[in-house]
């Protein structure tokens, strides 16, 4: 998959694009990643991509023209590589639709995508008819369009084939499959009085596994029960939350 950024930040990409399972991502040809610096867009010797907001009133609104000039010069470069590129625009913005699983799980599918960073006010309202989906990472509002980007960009990359070394950790992950993650432990085998579950010391997988599903089920249960009512449970499922039921 190729991501262009849009940004008048680079800087801030550098680390987190740098590190861990991105950085080995790179290495590996699953993913590239090519910073686009908007600023190379301007139409002045100043390098003006920002200007006052009609209307009068406080901050700066990122340019129109830069910004559509960025998305059709990352456009063209995807479809030279290849006759018909699966590509995708988004626009990183607060009043978009809140990230998900699904959605990333969605996105991962394209060979292409577009992200476009706002900055200050946001960016000319003009640009929209050149976006396909205007995504938010939540219902707060940032600096700037850079951190939503990187975290699209990670939870995306988490699914491409080849990316996670085991791509049973991925499925088992929290909101994979509408539940969330089983608790994990590691050595020693007692920390601060507290013991790792004998169940996973036996070394019997059936058990191991049934008990993996059934804490699935209880924190879910505890913490986000809406989620439960949302997916298909079969009936060990429903044997195992009766069980869980019973016991609280
Ligand atoms: N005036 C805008 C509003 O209230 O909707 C907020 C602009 S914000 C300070 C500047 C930029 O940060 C936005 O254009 C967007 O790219 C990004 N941004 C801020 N919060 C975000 C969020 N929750 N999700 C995605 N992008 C966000």
């Amino acid at each position: 998959m190729r991501v262009d950024i849009l940004t008048l930040f680079l800087e801030m990409f550098r680390g987190p694009l740098n590190e861990s399972l991105l950085k080995k991502a790179q290495e590996k040809g699953l993913l590239s990643l090519n910073l686009v610096a908007l600023r190379n867009f301007t139409a002045d010797k100043h390098k003006t991509a920002d200007d006052t907001p009609y209307g009068g009133g406080a901050g700066m609104v990122m340019k129109a023209n830069v910004v559509v000039a960025g998305i059709i010069s990352s456009k063209e470069k995807a479809e030279s590589r290849k006759s018909k590129v699966e590509s995708r625009t988004i626009l990183l913005c607060p009043t978009g639709k809140v990230l998900t699983q699904a959605k990333v799980n969605e996105l991962a599918n394209y060979k292409h995508l577009t992200l476009i960073c706002g900055h200050y006010e946001g960016i000319d309202e003009r640009i929209r008819g050149y976006v396909d989906e205007e995504i938010s990472i939540g219902d707060y509002v940032l600096t700037g369009g850079e951190i939503p980007a990187l975290v699209l960009i990670d939870a995306v990359a988490r699914q491409l084939p080849g990316v996670v070394k085991e791509a049973d950790s991925v499925a088992n992950d929290s909101f994979y499959k509408g539940l969330l993650d089983y608790p994990s432990y590691t050595k020693p085998e007692e920390f601060e009085g507290h013991k790792v579950p004998e169940v996973l010391l036996s070394g019997h997988h059936e058990e191991i596994k049934r008990w993996r599903r059934k804490m699935t089920l209880k924190l879910t249960l505890e913490k986000r029960p809406e989620l439960l009512a949302k997916i298909e449970l079969n009936k060990e499922d429903r044997k195992m939350l009766e069980e869980i039921c019973r016991s609280m």
